[in-house]
C-alpha cells in the first residue's frame, strides 16, 4: 500500500484499479528502446505479472537510448537483465522471461494467457504476427513504434480495426526500413513507451480504450501530437481469418 500510495491517493483511481493491475498478465514483446522503458514503468506501476520476450543481447549502441542497461551488461541477453532489474524494483511482482525470438511455433501459446499485448519490436514480421495472433485470440494489444524523429501508436481491441488494416502487408514489404538500422533520437523511443505504458495503466486500471481503433502520431521535431481515427479494412485478410474462425 505504502509502494502505490501516490497513486491510490489520484482522483480517478483507487484500490480497486490498484488491485486489477495487480491481478493482470502482460506480455512485452522486445526489450529495446521502448520495452525497456515500459517494462519498468508497469513495474513500478505494480502490474503483477509481465513477461518479457527479446532474442536480442545487449551492444554499445543501445545504452543510448535503453535505459534499463548500462555498459556491464554489454554482451548479455535483454530479457534476462531487464527481468532482474524490474525485480529490484519491485519484489512484489512476477516475472518471466524469454531469449528466444516470438514466432509461429510459440506465438499462439505466450499471447493467449494474456491480458494485455504491448509491442515494441523492431521488424514488420514480428509485428504482423503479434497482431495476427492478438486478434485471433482476442487478446487486446498496444503496439507503438518510434524511428528517426516519429513515434505511433494504437490499439487493437475486440473487434476493432487492426495493425493489418492500417498497414496492410503489401506496402510494408520493405524491410529495410527496420527501426535496428535506422537512426533516431535518445529520447523518441522514450516518449512512445511511456505513453504507451500511460495507456496500459488506464486500460487495466479503468478499463479506458482511448486509443482504440486510433493512431496517435507524435513528431519529435514539432512536438505535435496528432489522433486519427481509421476504419477498419474490409479485405484485411488478417481480420476476416479472425472473424472466420471465431465464428466457428
Ligand atoms: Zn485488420
Amino acid at each position: 500500500m505504502h509502494l502505490y500510495s501516490r497513486q491510490i491517493l489520484l482522483d480517478g483511481w483507487d484500490i480497486d484499479a490498484q488491485e486489477k493491475l495487480k491481478l493482470a498478465n502482460v506480455l512485452i514483446v522486445g526489450c529495446g528502446g521502448i520495452g525497456c522503458t515500459t517494462a519498468e514503468l508497469l513495474a513500478r506501476a505494480g502490474v503483477g505479472k509481465i513477461t518479457l520476450i527479446d532474442a536480442d543481447t545487449i551492444e554499445i549502441s543501445n545504452l543510448q537510448r535503453q535505459i534499463a542497461y548500462t555498459e556491464q551488461d554489454v554482451g548479455f541477453y535483454k530479457s534476462e537483465i531487464l527481468t532482474k532489474r524490474l525485480q529490484s524494483i519491485n519484489p512484489f511482482i512476477q516475472v518471466e522471461s524469454y531469449t528466444h525470438k516470438l514466432d509461429q511455433s510459440n506465438a499462439q501459446d505466450l499471447i493467449s494467457q494474456q491480458d494485455l499485448v504491448l509491442d515494441g519490436c523492431d521488424n514488420f514480421t514480428t509485428r504482423y504476427l503479434v497482431n495476427q495472433v492478438c486478434t485471433s485470440s482476442q487478446v487486446p494489444l498496444i503496439s507503438a513504434s518510434a524511428i528517426g524523429f516519429q513515434g505511433q501508436l494504437f490499439m487493437v481491441e475486440g473487434d476493432s480495426a487492426c495493425y493489418e488494416c492500417i498497414f496492410p502487408k503489401e506496402q510494408q514489404a520493405n524491410e529495410s526500413l527496420r527501426c535496428a538500422d535506422s537512426g533516431v533520437l535518445a529520447t523518441t523511443p522514450n516518449v512512445m513507451a511511456s505513453l504507451q505504458a500511460h495507456h496500459a495503466l488506464l486500460f487495466l486500471g479503468l478499463g479506458a480504450t482511448p486509443l482504440k481503433q486510433k493512431l496517435m502520431l507524435w513528431d519529435g521535431l514539432t512536438m505535435k501530437q496528432r489522433i486519427l481515427a481509421f476504419e477498419k479494412d474490409r479485405d484485411c485478410p488478417n481480420c476476416q481469418a479472425s472473424h472466420t474462425a471465431n465464428a466457428q
